[in-house]
């Protein structure tokens, strides 16, 4: 039964404990509420929905908070800490391990170009809400999180999930969203493409053979967009995919739900 002064009820429903490169969902009623997590401010859904990324290094504990008008509710949520593997990774050709000022430019520029799609989210609703499934069919080459000594090099840690898979092997949208960007030569990933799954919510796919998307196109989950490829920074022909929710890398491997 309805009673009426329920509909003024503030309330919060997210997991009181969340694990480094989890992407979390939460929602909050009423939606015209304000949220903030850590200080933060957080997108709320029409349909109340939050959405945030835990980062690989994140100690917590996380404070959400949730106001309207006067009223304010808030919840603190552990976070239980991973032990990251260490990949190593030799062979490589010396250009991408220690790339030379005119590389370093490009790998600059290139990351820019990456950051400002990040921030310039096509739109704001969840696309993604029916769940994301792996874009390819292949062995985990690479984890999330590792850290990665490239030719006996401490590097950052590598933020994607790799499927290893012949050069032609399908790509597939793991979930719905907007092609957000294509470039056919990045210097470190190669061919890539970016998808926008809304709320801040984005996928990269690195290192493809083939690009059969444009930017700007809508796509459903299981729409092709090309193929695996060893372009770029690669040891091996293999997709990375990467994801980040409002910037935060994420754990493709647990937001699939394979722990
Ligand atoms: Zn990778």
């Amino acid at each position: 039964m309805m009673i009426s002064g329920a509909a003024h009820a503030l309330s919060l429903d997210v997991p009181q404990t969340v694990t480094q490169g989890d992407m979390i969902t939460g929602f909050v009623t009423p939606p015209t509420a304000k949220v903030t997590l850590n200080d933060t401010p957080l997108h709320v859904g029409q349909d109340g929905r939050i959405l945030f990324g835990v980062a690989r290094d994140e100690q917590g504990p996380l404070r959400l908070t949730v106001t309207l008008n006067t009223k304010t509710i808030a919840q603190t949520l552990r976070v239980t800490p991973r032990s990251w593997s260490i990949q190593t990774i030799a062979g490589l050709p010396k250009k991408f391990v220690t790339p030379n000022p005119q590389q370093q430019a490009r790998i600059k520029a290139d990351q820019a170009k990456i950051k400002a799609t990040r921030t310039a989210p096509i739109t704001n609703d969840f696309l993604a809400a029916d769940g994301f499934a792996k874009p390819a069919a292949g062995p985990i080459s690479g984890i999330f999180g590792s850290q990665r000594i490239l030719n006996g090099i401490p590097k950052a840690p590598h933020y994607g999930l790799d499927i290893a898979g012949p050069v032609g092997t399908p790509v597939v949208a793991p979930a719905a969203g907007v092609v957000a960007l294509v470039d056919p030569d990045m210097f470190l990933t190669g061919k890539t493409v970016m998808m926008d799954h809304g709320a801040g919510v984005y996928s990269v796919f690195i290192h493809m053979n083939d690009i059969s998307v444009k930017a700007g196109e809508t796509l459903q989950a299981g729409s092709p967009l090309g193929t695996i490829g060893a372009t770029g920074r690669v040891s091996g022909p293999h997709l990375h995919w990467g994801m980040t929710v409002a910037g935060t890398p994420v754990d493709p491997a647990r937001v699939l739900g394979e722990r």
